[in-house]
This record gives structure tokens, sequence and C-alpha cells, in this order.
């Protein structure tokens, strides 16, 4: 196994071929297959080939590939599969769901009236908002 991959890694099992996968796209920088507990038909993974745990320590370049490719599959699919929409996700850690530890970006075709629950949302104050945003925002205030 290369050294940029984990031994113990399932992902970058399915990268060296040890665990098979169905293929369904990859150039240099990553892998796409289909999952195989599909959330609905179509369900794909798209995986960085060398092994980063989640969104926090990839380099850029494997980022950018990744969502590259999730351009040219969701389009592929739009005019292959009955697809109407996509959800496109991403677990970046335990709390959040990831179960396996080496990126991999969720493509999830939907289809009209398919009856799969989109994540809820709920009200917030807007004065909590705003405490939020003073605490967090990233832009610099003259
Ligand atoms: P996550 O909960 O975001 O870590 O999702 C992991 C996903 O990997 C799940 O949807 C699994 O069904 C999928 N998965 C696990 N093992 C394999 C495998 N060998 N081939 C394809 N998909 C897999
Ligand atoms: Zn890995």
């Amino acid at each position: 196994m290369a050294n940029n991959q984990k031994e113990e890694c399932i992902f970058c099992k399915i990268i060296t071929g040890e665990i098979p996968c169905y293929k369904i796209y990859e150039n240099k920088f990553i892998l796409a297959f289909l999952d195989v507990n599909p959330i609905s038909d179509g369900h794909t993974l798209v995986i960085p080939k060398k092994h980063y745990e989640n969104v926090l320590d990839c380099e850029d370049k494997y980022l950018e590939e990744t969502i590259k490719a999730i351009k040219i599959i969701t389009n592929h699919y739009k005019k292959n599969l009955k697809c109407t929409a996509f959800n496109i996700a991403n677990n970046s850690g335990k709390d959040a769901g990831q179960v396996v530890n080496h990126l991999h970006f969720h493509i999830i075709p939907r289809y009209k009236n398919d009856g799969l629950i989109s994540w809820p949302t709920r009200n917030c104050e807007c004065e909590k908002l705003s405490d939020l945003c003073n605490k967090l925002s990233l832009i610099h205030k003259k």
C-alpha cells in the first residue's frame, strides 16, 4: 500500500483494488463509486485517492478535484437518471455521523416525491444569530 494510504482504511483498500467497488469515475486525484447501502438510486461516494480524514485536513488541490468531479457526475446523472435534484453531503467527524474516516462526499440523487426527508430547521432569535456572527465572523471589522 502506498504511503499516502492507510493500512486499515476500507476506502484506501478500494483505491488499491483490494476491496471491489462499482466504479463510476476516476482520475489521478479522485475515485467515485456506488454506495453499497444507497439512500436512493445512484447514491455515489466521491473520495480523494490520498488518505485524508475529512474536509478539515484535506489539501486544497484534492478538495478542488473532488468538487469538480461532483459537478461532472451530477451533470451526467441528470442526463441518465430520472432524478430532479441532488443532496451533496459530507460528514466531517463522528458526531456528524462520519463512520468511514477517509474523506468522502455523498452524491444522493433526488427524485420527485421520493419521500426522503431533508434535515430539519429551527427558528433562531436574531440576537443569538448576531452574537454568533460577532464571535465567528472572519471578516475584519474596522
Ligand atoms: P459516512 O457515514 O458519511 O461515513 O458514510 C459512509 C458510507 O460508506 C455509508 O453510506 C456506507 O454505506 C458506505 N460504504 C461503506 N463501505 C462501503 C463499501 N465497501 N463500498 C461502498 N460503500 C461503502
Ligand atoms: Zn483511507
